[in-house]
Parts: structure tokens; C-alpha cells; sequence
């Protein structure tokens, strides 16, 4: 899954997993400094660019990319685990991330959150004041040609009603399921 900073995938992922427990989110690994509502090993895992250059260098990682200048990666043991364990995982990554996924015919549904504009993007990157006015711009940047890509997802959702949009999320995975 993935969608512009500031969509509100956040949002949604939790509204998703509100009575469905098997769907498990994937922890990726980041050189990013954390937030104030970030935790080690829940949200991420906090990494120095040496150690995630190591990891790279190790194959630790299912597919990473280079995302507002910080890096993010999928570690591959992880997500392995819990298919194995007969578990949903869903990927929370960018674009660029996802389409390497995607290239590499690596099965799975993509779906891309997108806002109804964006307006709303830049408002709710301000309005949650995580992020720098230069971050923010760079983030609105990045959303821009994000957008640009959305047709190479198999489904859009607009994110209008958080509740709505975990319903459909959840219709689209179980749609796929009994496929
Ligand atoms: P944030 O800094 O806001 O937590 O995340 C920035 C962007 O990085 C978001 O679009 C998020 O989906 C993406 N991201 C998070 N983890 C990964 C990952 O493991 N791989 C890739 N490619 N992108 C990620």
C-alpha cells in the first residue's frame, strides 16, 4: 500500500486492523529520525545510514528505496515469518518502493490511498506540525509525482472518510483472497 505523505494511511492501517487480526503490518527499517509518537521496533526500526547500508550489503531487505533523503526498507525475514504463519502483511512503503516490488513480479495486491487534492495533503502536513515548512514542501514534492503513479497500482481509494476507506481496503483483501 502506499500514498502521499500526509493521506492519512496511518489512520486507515489502524481503522483496518481494528478487528482483524490477521492482518499484520510490516516494520520497516529507517535511517529517518524518529517522531514524537514513534517507537523503536513498533512504529520502526531506527537504523544509522552505515548499519542500513549494511543491511543492504547483507540482502536483509525485501525492497528499500531513498524517500525525502532517508532511507526505508522492508526487512525480508519479517514479512517471510508471517506469510508463513498464514498471516496477512501488508506493506506500508512509497511509490518507488512498491513498483520495485511490482517489477520484480513479487505477488501481492497493490493499492494506492490517495487525497481528494492537494490542498488537503499540504494542510494536514502542517496541521500536524511533525515536519518542517522545507520537510513539508519536499513531502507536497515527492506527492506530486507520487500521484503521477497511481495507475500503476491494481486499486485506488480516495481517502475521504477514514472509516470508509478501511471498509473498502478490507473488501479489496478479501475479494483478493477468494480469488
Ligand atoms: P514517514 O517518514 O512519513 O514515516 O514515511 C515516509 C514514506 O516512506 C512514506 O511514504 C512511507 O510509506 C514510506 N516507507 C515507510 N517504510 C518504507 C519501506 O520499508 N520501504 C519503502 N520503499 N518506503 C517506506
Amino acid at each position: 500500500m502506499s500514498g502521499p505523505s500526509g493521506v492519512g494511511k496511518g489512520t486507515v492501517l489502524n481503522k483496518l486492523r481494528e478487528g482483524n487480526p490477521n492482518i499484520v503490518p510490516s516494520i520497516s527499517a529507517t535511517t529517518r529520525p524518529p517522531r514524537v509518537e514513534d517507537t523503536e521496533g513498533v512504529t520502526y526500526f531506527f537504523k544509522t545510514v552505515p548499519e542500513f547500508l549494511k543491511m543492504i550489503d547483507e540482502g536483509k531487505f525485501m525492497e528499500w528505496a531513498e524517500f525525502s533523503e532517508n532511507y526505508y526498507g522492508t526487512p525480508l525475514e519479517y514479512v517471510e515469518s508471517n506469510l508463513n504463519a498464514g498471516r496477512d502483511v501488508l506493506l506500508e512503503i512509497d511509490v518507488q518502493g512498491a513498483l520495485k516490488l511490482r517489477d520484480s513480479n513479487t505477488e501481492g495486491v497493490y493499492i494506492f490511498i490517495a487525497p481528494e487534492n492537494l490542498d488537503v495533503l499540504r494542510e494536514r502536513l502542517s496541521g500536524r506540525g511533525t515536519e518542517d515548512t522545507e520537510e513539508i514542501e519536499r513531502r507536497v514534492k515527492a506527492a506530486e509525482w507520487e500521484l503521477t503513479q497511481m495507475n500503476n497500482y491494481d486499486y485506488i481509494v480516495i481517502n475521504r472518510v477514514v472509516e470508509d476507506a478501511a471498509r473498502e481496503i478490507k473488501n479489496i483483501i478479501d475479494e483478493n483472497k477468494a480469488k
